[in-house]
């Protein structure tokens, strides 16, 4: 009996001895998952800096974080604070000065203090008629490297070692179409035009297209942009370098709320 009972006892032993392991083992991996875990999320949330030393956010995780501290930094979609905005996206299409296609599916991302000035801008020139049409707002960096690729000149393109206003979302290329016909007014030259004609204040012009641009610089003057000296088209907030450069790709930015 007695032998019965110590059997009994070992073999009790020998199963609470198995799950105790069991359960050290559950611990330990439960102990390494959390681990692994955060130094991903960690990983995820740091931003290292690139080739040029420059900090890029490449993941929603890190944007989000920077929202988390500053909301002022919030991306938006520019078609749900502007009133009559169109586009006319050249850069995925060849008719650029790459004449190759840079990008697919874009949408007219800016920060929220950019979408709420041009939303002023789409207001003021709704009474003249005129409504917004944009070229390109947010562009991925990712998108400035490959303009540079193509074409490493920093009078036609950004140059990466210092990134766009573009790449903070903070600049946008944009021109002034009638509400009524839906017609571009006549400007001093197309877009991406790289003489000096494109020049803010180029004067040799025609009275009407002075008049168009002038309207155009002054509306987004009023609404706190400042207009690129050399590119008529070009618009930007003066405090961009408070935002960070971002490569995120259009396609993950529409997964955003
Ligand atoms: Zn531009």
């Amino acid at each position: 009996m007695s032998q019965n009972y110590g059997y009994e006892l070992k073999k009790n032993d020998f199963y609470a001895l198995n799950l105790n392991l069991f359960s050290m083992k559950l611990n330990k991996y439960f102990i390494l998952s959390c681990i692994l875990f955060i130094s991903c999320t960690t990983k995820q949330t740091q931003i290292t800096k690139n080739e040029y030393g420059l900090l890029v956010i490449n993941n929603l995780a890190q944007y989000k974080l920077t929202v988390q501290n500053d909301s002022s930094k919030k991306l938006v979609l520019l078609k749900s604070y502007v009133p009559h905005l169109i586009t006319d996206w050249k850069y995925a299409t060849t008719d650029n000065f790459t004449k190759q296609i840079l990008y697919i599916n874009p949408d007219a991302y800016m920060r929220i203090e950019a979408a709420e000035a041009l939303q002023k801008v789409a207001v003021d020139l709704e009474k003249q008629g005129l409504g917004l049409k944009v070229f390109d707002a947010y562009r991925p960096y990712t998108i400035t490297k490959k303009m540079w690729e193509i074409v490493p000149d920093d009078r036609y393109a950004a140059d990466p070692s210092k990134g766009s206003g573009h790449n903070r979302g903070a600049a946008v290329d944009l021109t002034l179409y009638d509400l009524t016909t839906g017609k571009e007014l006549a400007m001093p030259t197309p877009f991406d035009n790289f003489t000096e004609k494109a020049h803010a204040n180029y004067a040799n012009l025609d009275a009407a297209i002075l008049k168009n641009r002038t309207t155009l610089i002054t509306v987004m003057q009023q609404n706190g942009f400042k207009v690129l000296d050399t590119e008529w088209w070009h618009f930007y907030l003066p405090n961009y370098s408070k935002y960070e450069l971002m490569d995120i790709d259009f396609r993950i930015l529409k997964k955003l709320p």
